[in-house]
């Protein structure tokens, strides 16, 4: 069940989020929507299930009542799930039945159905196989466009969330010694997250000296040092269902005057970015802004990823702050700007805050300074 400090999403708006699927598949010409776990069904029932080889499956259909598909041995989860706990109908399948072709049996025919974008290929495969002459399309299409306009609500869980992370990177600086492993310090991070209140770690990205390099780098066991920048991307996910996501760099002692250099031009970019969300700004000019302030500095070649992705019940989902992505930005939409800059074989920095586009500007979630922060040896 999903929590954003003691409250709960209502059972309307589910109602409402599964009618505007039908809606958007009706007015596609699409047959029925097949929804399994993951995300998209959390988004539609708050039925949080796990995805297994069983097959579970919401159907959305434009003009008959949602159902949901459960293995038996689900059935007791799925009743206490918001969308069984309000009476709606849940059939279930026993270990002998198949339940694709129970699937098909409450579908009319349809020449289109669109699939959950995370649904397995397996399961893809078999809908195919008892849908003969159906040909299918990704649900996202259709999906996506509402889970990327936040409600107050989920605006509020995010805002939890990036409080919680907050104070887990106040944490860090103490966490940060000579000679402990990358590994040793996100492991006491990764406790740190689950302490401030989530209920889930995603991932703990300590990548220090050279490692922070690599955007994506993990941990190792590369041992502590002085002068070590530590770029730590750190992200859990809370009792709401809700993501953090939050980048900062640290030092160990004090940085050299070439890295120093570079941060500045980092945090004037990062914070350029940021001033640039409002409506009616295209994705792609929140990328192109960042950039161009690295690029002005020389180091824009450096920067060698998108400059953000939208965040809510997936850490990464749409939009994406990319160049090429000409979609306008409305109230409503959450996302991170995160440059970087990534020197091979010496070192590398990013900035990462979440910001919600309000009505007249960008809404910061994340609180703790950007500045390169240093910690005492
Ligand atoms: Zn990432
Ligand atoms: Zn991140
Ligand atoms: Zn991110």
């Amino acid at each position: 069940m999903f929590y954003c400090g003691n409250v709960q999403e209502s059972f309307q708006t589910y109602l409402d989020r599964m009618l505007r699927v039908r809606e958007g598949l009706e007015s596609r010409s699409i047959g029925a929507a097949l929804i399994t776990p993951g995300p998209d069904l959390a988004y539609l029932t708050g039925y949080e299930a796990v995805p297994l080889e069983r097959l579970t499956c919401l159907v959305l259909q434009p003009h008959f009542e949602p159902i949901l598909v459960v293995p038996l041995l689900e059935e007791a989860a799925a009743r206490v799930s918001p969308f069984g706990a309000h009476g709606l109908p849940i059939i279930t399948w026993s270990e002998v039945d198949d339940p694709f072709s129970i699937v098909a049996s409450h579908l009319n025919g349809p020449s289109v159905v669109a699939v959950d974008d995370h649904m397995w290929a397996s399961k893809v495969l078999s809908f195919r196989s008892v849908l003969r002459g159906a040909d299918q399309v990704l649900a996202g299409t259709v999906i996506s466009p509402l889970r990327m306009r936040k409600s107050d609500y989920e605006i509020d869980c995010l805002r939890e969330a990036a409080a919680a992370i907050d104070r887990v990177h106040a944490l860090v600086p103490a966490m940060l010694r000579i000679g402990r492993t990358e590994r040793e310090v996100g492991q006491e991070i990764a406790r740190a997250i689950i302490s401030e209140g989530h209920i889930r770690v995603d991932f703990t990205i300590v990548a220090s000296g050279p490692n922070g390099a690599s955007p994506h780098h993990e941990v190792s066991d590369r041992v502590l040092t002085a002068g070590d920048p530590i770029v730590v991307d750190i992200g859990g996910t809370m009792p709401s269902g809700y993501r953090s996501d939050c980048t900062r760099t640290y030092v160990l002692g004090s940085a050299s005057p070439e890295y120093r250099e570079h941060y500045d031009a980092l945090l004037e970019a990062q914070i350029a970015g940021v001033n640039s969300v409002r409506p009616g700004v295209p994705c792609e000019e929140i990328d192109r802004v960042p950039r161009a302030l690295l690029d002005a500095h020389g180091i824009g070649k450096y920067f060698i990823h998108r400059t953000g992705h939208g965040i809510g019940l997936e850490t990464h989902e749409d939009p994406y702050m990319v160049e090429g992505n000409d979609m306008v930005l409305e109230a409503g939409m959450a996302f991170s700007v995160e440059p970087g800059f990534y020197i091979p074989n010496q070192f590398g920095a990013r900035i990462e805050d979440i910001v919600v586009c309000g009505t007249d500007g960008p809404i910061v979630l994340n609180h703790q300074p950007r500045e390169l922060i240093q910690v005492e040896v």
